[in-house]
């Protein structure tokens, strides 16, 4: 009997779950839902009626029901109902920022690279800042979900503990997740930035129908992020996306991990720079005047050629992305992903 009651809850919750996360994506009539969740019309009711109760939901009026017959109310998640704090860890800088179920970030405060090079000073910061923008922003705790750090892999998720990314030594072996939740208080998960963008593309962005699909983020270094049935796949030790060092020439240049040839060699930013002879001083000099964030914009500039306008014009809509848009970073790295694609075609 406790086995069946346990069944009935764990059904209940997945149904529910699986109701957000459909309406996360696109407005959909009771009706829709029973037929895409294979619910029949009255389950669907229940579970419709329980969220709206809980003001997780919002029922729209119906767009132009001039029409015969009562066409039916889309359902739609009330955009506030939850937030989240969204944590971009990167080399350069850091971004804090309030984000609702829309994915739209509220506000957000950036940390410098100097703020960040050391991980526990790094991590009393970004903490800071947390409390800085619950208290600016009267954040009601309740409907706090918790904090989410993205940052460069290989990370443990289930540890919570940044492993070792070259670049960021001030951050090796962190137990990033239990000491923030120490400092803020708040359940806080840790993930690989290539995850993160992957899953983001997938609620928000441009990989919304796709339930097949990789993210390639190409940065300091390589990653991925892999979709299947719709749902994140990090395989059993969480490290499906660490591509970077899988070699693509056994007789190629020794890398630092041990390997040769390894595909970060080839394709990261530092790497293609200096194939490019574009030094790594300009590079930084240029990040230094600009402040952070610019800083993925010049090594886009450099590494993308073509005219100066066409650059200006870019660098508006990122600096609209990184302000009105999302705390991760995946409007720059399509961005760049079209950049990448424009210049090995001219
Ligand atoms: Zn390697």
């Amino acid at each position: 009997m406790k086995t069946a009651t346990r069944n009935a809850d764990y059904t209940k919750e997945y149904n529910r779950k699986l109701v957000l996360r459909m309406l996360l994506r696109e407005r959909l009539s009771r009706a829709e839902l029973a037929r895409k969740t294979g619910l029949t019309r009255a389950a669907m009711s229940v579970i419709v009626d329980d969220l709206l109760a809980q003001g997780m939901l919002v029922e729209l009026p119906v767009e132009g029901s001039a029409g015969k017959g009562r066409a039916p109310n889309p359902l739609a998640l009330r955009e506030d109902a939850r937030l989240a704090v969204g944590v971009y860890l990167c080399r350069d800088s850091c971004q804090v920022g309030l984000v609702n179920l829309a994915g739209r970030s509220e506000r957000r405060l950036i940390l410098h690279r100097e703020e960040i090079q050391d991980g526990e000073a790094g991590l009393a910061r970004i903490a800071a800042c947390v409390e800085e923008i619950l208290a600016e922003r009267e954040t009601d705790r309740s409907r706090l979900l918790g904090i989410g750090v993205s940052c460069p892999g290989p990370v443990d998720p289930e540890a919570g503990t940044l492993l070792d990314p070259p670049g960021f030594d001030g951050w090796h072996y962190l137990p990033v997740a239990s000491l923030l939740r120490e400092k803020t208080g708040l359940p806080v998960r840790l993930e690989n930035n290539a995850y993160s963008l992957a899953v983001k593309e997938k609620n928000y962005g441009e990989a919304r129908q796709l339930e097949e699909f990789m993210l390639l983020l190409v940065d300091t270094g390589v990653g991925s992020g892999l979709i299947t049935h719709g749902r994140l796949y990090a395989g059993s030790h969480g490290l499906s996306g660490e591509i970077g060092h899988t070699s693509i020439d056994f007789q190629g240049d020794p890398c630092p991990c041990g390997g040769r040839g390894c595909l970060d060699l080839y394709a990261a930013i530092p790497h293609l720079l200096r194939r490019y002879g574009l030094s790594q001083q300009q590079e930084q000099g240029e990040f230094e005047q600009q402040g952070p964030c610019h800083g993925e914009s010049v090594r886009r500039r450099q590494v993308s050629g073509g005219t100066e306008d066409q650059h200006e014009r870019e660098d508006a809509q990122e600096q609209q992305d990184i302000h009105g848009g999302h705390v991760d970073l995946a409007p720059l790295l399509t961005g760049r992903l079209h950049h990448a694609q424009a210049g090995k075609q001219g």
